[in-house]
């Protein structure tokens, strides 16, 4: 066998230990208790498959390849280490597009390549760096777009009459587009895909708002994997093909789960707007005030408190202070209980992960279907920072953005106390019933201070202990 034989062998079998590690690595995520560790045997997977990358024979630009290696090292560093927990789930948006472009750069530079070769290899190829392509830049631009929304840099909703007729029609223009580019290939008509499957990520992407965001944001990164397996396959790149696969994969399935507990086809997702247009029904009643000393005291002598963590307690990073309070209440003789909705946070786990960082023992966090029939027989729930997830109007006002969404039915409950700092909107952007409900008090301030303050109440009532 030659050197070079040995080599190509070695690289293969190294892409395949990648590959292996990767899978490893995605198991281990599973649980909270592994999670750190899987990401470190995902990160070495892909610096092994960079690396032995280096040494395929006959490797051009090499010096242009280190540069890109380097910028990328040190933006990502840098941003990782910046960016606040709570601006994690853009950042995920964003550099999960970020794959689908180079997916799609990927067919740009092999469709370029056979462009001035005069001709593509055969039939399957070209067709596989074309979807690859198309899928990339969807991905790519539709998950900028989200990014905007989830950072607050643009409206959550945009639509124009006739827009899903219009979308159809971008999207055939990119499939006639890539038709024609299998029959001929031509510079003009290579740009003029891209550019059609661009558009069609953002136009798909901009009139999606209300609570729809999870579900896409989802759907994008199993494109992303999908993208990387087909662009893989052309560059007949084994651990490429594996881990798009995975992506791919495990997307598609997070993007039903999430799909599942929003109670919507992922085609209701993208091709009509949540709920209805019209006029949402205006909710009366007053907000009611409450003191932190009165919540103490209500939670201390009651028999069953639910906890309903959402987005606030994320921002507030209130998670310690909350689970001190329930340790109190807990050695107090109150069965305590946290209710987990499955969007509630910015990204799939949000709360889940905040409360095991907390040290917030598993068996007391309870999912939305077990812990909703229980809301009935609970003397105080503590809902803070939630507040979409606990929107009444969902069940009741069939003209409201996120009228079919499941919710956690705190309105249930004989009390329903509510942390956050003022009149501020959830991320749908609409006024909430549950506020102005006769027994829910409002419980102004930002959650870790608040919470501060309710275990200092009940250090008071247990005599300072
Ligand atoms: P929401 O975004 O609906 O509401 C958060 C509330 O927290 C606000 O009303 C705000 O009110 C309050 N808040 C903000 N900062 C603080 C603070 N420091 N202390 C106390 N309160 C605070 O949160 P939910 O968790 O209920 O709902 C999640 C929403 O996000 C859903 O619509 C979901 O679809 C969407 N989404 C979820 C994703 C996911 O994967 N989980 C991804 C993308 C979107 P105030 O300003 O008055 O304090």
């Amino acid at each position: 066998m030659s050197g070079e034989a040995i080599l190509l062998l070695v690289i293969k079998a190294s892409y395949l230990v990648a590959a292996t590690l990767f899978l490893l690595g995605l198991q281990r995520m599973a649980s909270p208790r592994t999670a750190r560790s899987g990401i470190q045997w995902a990160g070495v997977g892909m610096v092994l498959a960079t690396l032995v990358t280096f040494f395929i024979p006959g490797l051009q630009n090499i010096a242009l390849m280190l540069v890109a290696v380097a910028l990328g090292t040190v933006l990502a560093w840098v941003s990782g280490k910046k960016v606040a927990i709570t601006d994690m789930p853009q950042m995920v948006a964003l550099y999960n597009g970020l794959g689908g472009g180079s997916a799609a750069a990927i067919g740009a530079v092999e469709l370029l390549r056979w462009t001035s070769a005069g001709q593509a290899p055969g039939v399957v190829v070209p067709v596989l760096a074309l979807l690859g392509a198309l899928i990339g830049s969807v991905a790519l631009s539709g998950s900028i777009i989200a990014w905007a929304k989830l950072d607050g840099r643009m409206d959550k909703r945009y639509s124009f009459p006739g827009m899903q007729l219009f979308n159809a029609a971008v999207f055939l223009a990119a499939l006639v587009l890539g038709g024609l580019l299998l029959r001929s290939l031509g510079v003009p008509l290579v740009v003029a895909f891209f550019v059609a499957a661009l558009a069609l990520g953002v136009l798909m992407t901009l009139p999606i708002g209300g609570a729809d965001m999870p579900v896409v944001i989802s759907l994008y990164n199993a494109l992303t994997g999908l993208a990387v397996a087909f662009e893989g396959y052309v560059l007949g790149n084994e651990a490429l093909i594996i881990a798009g696969t995975m992506v791919g994969a495990a997307g598609m399935l997070l993007t039903r789960l999430m799909a599942k507990a929003m109670n919507r086809s992922i085609g209701s997702v993208l091709f009509s707007s949540f709920g209805a247009t019209g006029e949402a029904a205006e909710i009366t009643g007053s907000q009611k005030p409450i003191d932190a000393a009165d919540v103490a005291a209500m939670m201390a002598y009651a028999e069953r408190v639910v906890i309903v963590p959402g987005y606030g307690m994320a921002v507030a990073q209130a998670q310690h202070k909350i689970w001190e309070l329930s340790q109190r209440l807990i050695e107090r003789g109150v069965k305590v209980r946290f209710a987990i909705h499955p969007v509630a946070g910015r990204m799939p786990g949000h709360m889940n992960v905040l409360l095991a960082e907390a040290g917030v023992p598993y068996d007391l966090i309870v999912d939305m279907d077990d812990i909703n029939p229980e809301f009935r027989n609970t003397d105080v729930s503590l809902v803070i920072g939630a507040n979409d997830v606990v929107n009444p109007v969902a069940k009741t006002d069939p003209a409201s953005p996120i009228y079919g969404m499941p919710i956690l039915d705190v309105v249930e409950s004989k009390n329903t106390i509510v942390i956050k700092r003022g009149k501020g909107r959830g991320f749908a952007g609409i006024e909430n019933a549950l506020f102005y409900a006769d027994n829910t008090r409002m419980l102004y301030g930002d959650g870790a201070e608040v919470a501060n303050a309710l275990v200092g109440e009940l250090k008071a009532l247990d005599g300072g202990h």
